[in-house]
């Protein structure tokens, strides 16, 4: 994993080794800065040499992928040509909590309902006088854009970053040249077929068309088979399970759902209307688009299926943080076996002080100090017990109690009843839990 590197001003270097960082901390040339992500400084070091680095980002619903990529573009003296080629520089998850979020405000919204309306004969209803602003966006999407672009700053502090890629949509309609209109056969390029194949997953909401089945491995599949004359426009085509592609053949459509005329309505209403506004399709990756762009760096985008194009054709395995490494156009791909730093975000506390049991009642009462013996919730902390049940080394994030014996989120486990005599605070809470993904192939090692 690459340790970033700061100057004696705080201002970013090139990311080093961890050998390197190793050897300047040995010499006392540079301190740590932060454990995650790792970060040291020079002390006898202002500015230096930088080469382009790219901030690249695929963003999900539940996780980010993040990923820093050094660009070569090296000219073939031969045929002139300008070859790209990605250095993968740092690996980073990003996981959110839009979920918890959502649930959260559901709760409090039901809490509040009942208390507003429990004593109450009547009052005058009182709707469609709400508005909201343009660019509106529910809680739990704009906490995606906001983490995102705050760890987008913070690695900007960290990083010289010169330029960010975004993957901005799942498939590009100018790419595909009026998909509904013309069929596979008709597109330019090695890209076009993955292009049709995401419209089509949108279209049919990642599902079999006959017989409904979600999360299995779908085939693209001719409504009239082309053997009866079918044409290859998207219009003609769905998405179908392999059980289903197998047992349909080259059956007439009307023939092979017999048996289901709403299914075959269905699939023939659909075939024919066209997905309508595909930029619509995630207006949170717009937005974010828009906010990256506020950042001043130049900003690029491109879709989902060049991403799925470039691990396919790479050999690339998927994880959140790889896909991250796959946006955009790329021709080869170099050192992206390593660690990843699994960034999820937590929250800060809660506002409400009295714990409830499972009917309402109120079943204990939280401190309103924060701060115990010096150690809040969420720090990262290094335990050195002696001797008792839990004599070893425990580091991980903890969760303070008023008695002062904490509790510690470790890798392994929680440990529970640390005292804060032997805790020791190596890093501050600041909103997220750290840890380390392993590469793939040791990961496959410790399996085996
Ligand atoms: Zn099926």
């Amino acid at each position: 994993m690459a340790v970033f590197v700061l100057d004696k001003k705080k201002h970013p270097l090139m990311p080093c080794s961890e050998k390197r960082a190793r050897l300047l901390l040995e010499r006392g040339r540079a301190v740590v800065v932060r454990l995650h992500p790792f970060t040291i400084r020079l002390k006898d070091r202002l500015g230096g040499e930088t080469q382009p680095l790219r901030l690249q980002l695929d963003p999900g619903s539940r996780t980010t992928g993040i990923a820093l990529v050094r660009e070569d573009e090296t000219l073939d003296p031969d045929t002139g040509e300008v070859r790209r080629e990605a250095h993968v520089v740092w690996l980073g998850e990003l996981t959110h909590r839009g979920a918890q979020i959502r649930d959260r405000l559901a709760s409090r919204r039901a809490s509040r309902r009942r208390r507003r309306t429990q004593n109450l004969r009547h009052r005058a209803p009182r709707f469609l006088n709400r508005t909201k602003p343009q660019g509106w966006l529910a809680p739990s999407l704009r906490h995606r854009l906001d983490t995102t672009l705050s760890w987008v700053a913070r690695l900007q502090r960290l990083a010289p970053i010169t330029s960010l890629h975004q993957e901005l949509v799942r498939f590009d309609t100018q790419a595909m040249q009026n998909p509904e209109i013309s069929g596979i056969d008709y597109q330019q390029g090695e890209l076009a077929g993955y292009e049709v194949r995401e419209y089509l997953l949108e279209k049919w909401h990642r599902t079999c068309a006959y017989c409904g089945a979600q999360g299995v491995p779908l085939q693209i599949e001719h409504i009239q088979p082309k053997s009866r004359g079918g044409s290859n426009r998207v219009s003609n085509l769905t998405l179908a399970c392999a059980p289903c592609n197998e047992r349909k053949g080259s059956q007439p459509i009307e023939h092979f759902l017999k048996d289901k005329p709403t299914v075959l309505h269905r699939i023939q209403a659909q075939a024919k209307t066209p997905l309508r506004d595909a930029a619509a399709v995630n207006a949170t990756r717009w937005a974010l688009f828009e906010r990256l762009k506020a950042t001043g760096l130049p900003v690029a985008s491109s879709s989902g299926a060049q991403t799925k194009y470039n691990r396919q054709r790479l050999g690339i395995p998927k994880t959140h943080a790889l896909d991250a490494v796959c946006v955009g156009p790329l021709e080869a791909l170099h050192g992206w076996n390593r660690p990843t730093l699994a960034i999820k975000a937590t929250w800060r506390g809660s506002y409400q002080r009295t714990r409830l049991d499972r009917f309402g009642f109120p079943r204990g009462y939280l401190t309103r100090r924060k701060r115990i013996h010096g150690v809040q919730t969420g720090d990262r902390v290094v335990a050195e017990v002696p001797s008792g049940k839990h004599a070893g080394n425990h580091v991980g994030r903890v969760a303070v109690r008023k008695t002062g014996s904490f509790n510690i989120q470790t890798a392994r486990g929680v440990v529970q009843g640390i005292s804060h005599r032997h805790c020791r605070v190596v890093q501050r809470a600041d909103g997220y839990g750290y840890a380390i993904h392993p590469t793939l192939t040791e990961e496959a090692r410790r399996v085996a």
